[in-house]
């Protein structure tokens, strides 16, 4: 697939050093994480910090490259083909980083995101709770406050990194606040007394990354931990609308590059397999998959592109969390598909582990459930799109009154009692 025309010499530059950096990590590795025998690879996140690819966004003077958005896509599809859990490590630190580079106090910058970039710090982020993930502000981790020190009291679920990683982003709220969407703050969590895995999951796919239930207890967390510090607390609603757009456009642009390696194994075996005296992408049942998969790939990553575009425009809040959440759900549901073409192009060998397909076939299906739900990103684009719909003047042609009927104002009958409007 050719995405030469889209990018200029800097980002064929940085592709070229990410695909070095992914060819780099031993297979091993990724066997061992698929495996369970590993549980966070902490040398991974050292090695991309080594190469000076972690936090591409960010100011140089934190350590990051200053690069836009559409540069960091680029990235994060080459990252993609690893599968889930590296990609999701690679992007914990775009994640997290967001909400420090954005929020947080120069302290906080210098003590949490110059470690993070290096790659000598890992980082975990914990919203979901086990009575939900989707409704965020039912949250009821709860921080009491003592003079300067909080006690964070309560339990996430699912945590990337809750075994393994050195500092944990977790919202709570501040008791004493009624209203929970001023109450909500992001803490900065080092691991200590009152920090506690309870359970590490065995999962499908997404091996190896730790991904646990972590329980507070009191657990201390002093003010200058606070995300933002003071002027933090009750902060945590715009911090969590400020992280969720990293959150779902690493999902969106990982997506891409899961389905591409998938698809490019797929095309090679089609090309060599036989069957009835042909290679089998002679048969249009399968060319035909490859062609729904290209141009699946290849309209999420203009879409991506575009959204990446629009994050640094002038464009509203809700404009952008509107195309974010188009953008996770048409890529994720693309590469969801693009993987399953590959593993029917394989037949049955597809389905061993022989070929890496099973894998990412189990890995992509979590996509459409993490960082907000495939429903909830569907919640989130009608929301948005009303409210800015119907505030607006209609404009260019009033193509309603191009019908026939159009004058027949009494057929137009929109309210319950039948009157017209
Ligand atoms: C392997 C893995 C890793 C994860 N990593 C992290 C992590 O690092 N940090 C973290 O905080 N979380 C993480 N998550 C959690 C993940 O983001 C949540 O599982 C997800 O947001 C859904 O929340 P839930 O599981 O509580 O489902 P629920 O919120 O209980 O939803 C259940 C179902 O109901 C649907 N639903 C709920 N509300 C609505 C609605 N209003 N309209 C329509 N449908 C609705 C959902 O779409 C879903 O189908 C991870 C999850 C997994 C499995």
């Amino acid at each position: 697939m050719s995405t030469q025309a889209l990018f200029d010499e800097q980002t064929l530059s940085l592709r070229a050093r990410m695909q070095d950096f992914v060819a780099s990590i031993p297979r091993q590795l990724l066997l061992d994480m698929d495996a369970n025998k590993v549980s966070y690879p902490k040398e991974y996140l050292q090695e991309a910090g080594r190469r000076g690819v972690l936090g591409l966004r960010f100011a140089p003077r934190w350590g990051g490259s200053g690069l836009p958005w559409t540069s960091e896509l680029v990235a994060l599809e080459e990252v993609g083909v690893l599968g889930t859990s590296l990609a999701c490590l690679y992007s914990l630190v775009s994640i997290v980083g967001e909400a420090i580079h954005v929020f947080g106090t120069d302290e906080q910058k210098e003590r949490f995101l110059i470690p993070m970039l290096r790659g000598e710090l890992g980082v975990a982020e914990a919203l979901t709770e086990p009575h939900g993930g989707s409704d965020f502000f039912a949250a009821t981790t709860r921080a009491r406050r003592q003079g300067d020190t909080f006690y964070l009291s309560g339990q996430k679920r699912f945590v990337v990194g809750a075994e393994g990683a050195d500092l944990i982003l977790v919202y709570g709220k501040v008791d004493g606040i009624e209203d929970p969407k001023r109450a909500m703050t992001a803490f900065l969590v080092e691991r200590g007394p009152g920090v506690e895995v309870q359970h590490v999951y065995g999962l499908m796919g997404t091996r190896g990354g730790g991904t646990g239930r972590l329980v507070f207890r009191e657990a201390k967390v002093p003010l200058e931990n606070v995300l933002g510090g003071e002027a933090g607390i009750g902060r945590g609603t715009e911090v969590f609308h400020q992280m969720m757009i990293p959150e779902r456009m690493t999902s969106a642009g990982g997506a891409v590059g899961m389905g591409r390696a998938a698809i490019e194994i797929a095309a090679r075996y089609a090309d060599k397999r036989y069957a009835f005296g042909e290679p089998i992408r002679r048969f249009e049942a399968v060319s035909f998959k490859v062609a729904e998969s290209l141009t699946l790939l290849d309209a999420a990553r203009a879409l991506n592109h575009a959204v990446g575009v629009t994050i640094e425009s002038r464009a509203s809040a809700g404009k952008v969390r509107r195309l974010v959440s188009e953008a996770k759900k048409f890529s994720t549901e693309a590469a969801w598909t693009v993987v399953n073409h590959a593993m029917q192009i394989l037949g049955g060998i597809g389905y061993t582990d022989i070929y890496p397909i099973e894998r990412l076939l189990r890995d992509v299906r979590l996509i459409t459930i993490w960082t907000g739900t495939n429903e909830i990103m569907d919640l989130v684009i009608q929301h948005e799109f009303y409210r800015e719909f119907l505030a607006e003047k209609p404009h260019g042609r009033n193509v309603e009154a191009d019908a026939l009927g159009a004058d027949f104002s009494a057929e137009k009958v929109y309210n319950v009692e039948g009157e017209t409007v």
